[in-house]
């Protein structure tokens, strides 16, 4: 069975999606961790992020698996190196959409999610889940919050990790990455038409696991 998760930055699809996952037994895939390692990589390898060719190379060259834990955490792994923590770095962050609207570079991501999500009942979080990865998925949802409440979700998410962002910084962050995913013209952030459409503006965690669940 296969579960996608789409939405904008911020609308708590991770947290939800590992929850939804634990509870049943399936295995979480953070399809945005797979764009976030290509970056590090980019940066890492001095690679211009406007160079599509080096950049698809790259991503041709490049090994990344996700392995879920017994604890229900997930570890990245880029060319068998853990990343988990190096790709939340802002400045991946920053980066990560332009590398990300890359036809070429998508084209090859897309073998590899599908090659995660065989090997057993999944839950898929990202952008373009239902409408590109698996268009024929089981069940589709698309998360959605009301912006002030994405910003201060990831404010809170950043301030735990020991980040002193501001909230401004933040903002700007969610509203140039919202732009870039939802304007690129390969697999742009849009809701599949069957997707269930939640608004977890006003909603707990739990409440939006347990609608989750109970559409499952
Ligand atoms: O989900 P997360 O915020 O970690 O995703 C980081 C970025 O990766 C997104 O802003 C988007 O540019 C890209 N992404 C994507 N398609 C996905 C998942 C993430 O383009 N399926």
């Amino acid at each position: 069975m296969i579960i996608a998760i789409d939405g904008p930055a911020g609308a708590g699809k991770s947290t939800i999606a590992r929850r939804v996952a634990k509870q049943r037994g399936f295995i979480y895939i953070d399809t945005g961790a797979i764009y976030r390692a290509l970056t590090l990589k980019a940066l890492q390898s001095n690679i211009d992020l406007h160079d599509e060719a080096a950049l698809i190379r790259m991503a041709e060259e490049t090994r990344i698996s996700l392995n879920n834990n017994p604890d229900g955490s997930i570890r990245i792994l880029l060319d068998a190196k853990d990343v988990s923590e190096a790709i939340r770095d802002p400045r991946i962050t920053r980066y990560v959409s332009d590398l990300a609207r890359i036809k070429g570079v998508r084209q090859k991501m897309l073998a590899l999610q599908r090659r995660l999500a065989a090997a057993g009942n999944s839950v898929l979080d990202g952008r373009d889940i239902g409408t590109v990865v698996f268009p024929d998925a089981d069940k589709k949802f698309y998360l959605d919050a009301r912006f002030a409440e994405r910003a201060r979700r990831r404010l809170d998410e950043l301030r735990q990790l020991g980040n002193p962002i501001t909230l401004p910084e933040v903002e700007a962050d969610l509203k140039n990455r919202d732009a870039i995913d939802s304007t690129r013209s390969c697999a742009p952030l849009k809701k599949a038409a069957d997707a269930i459409y939640i608004d977890t503006t006003d909603m707990t965690i739990e409440e939006v696991v347990n609608t989750i669940l109970k559409e499952i």
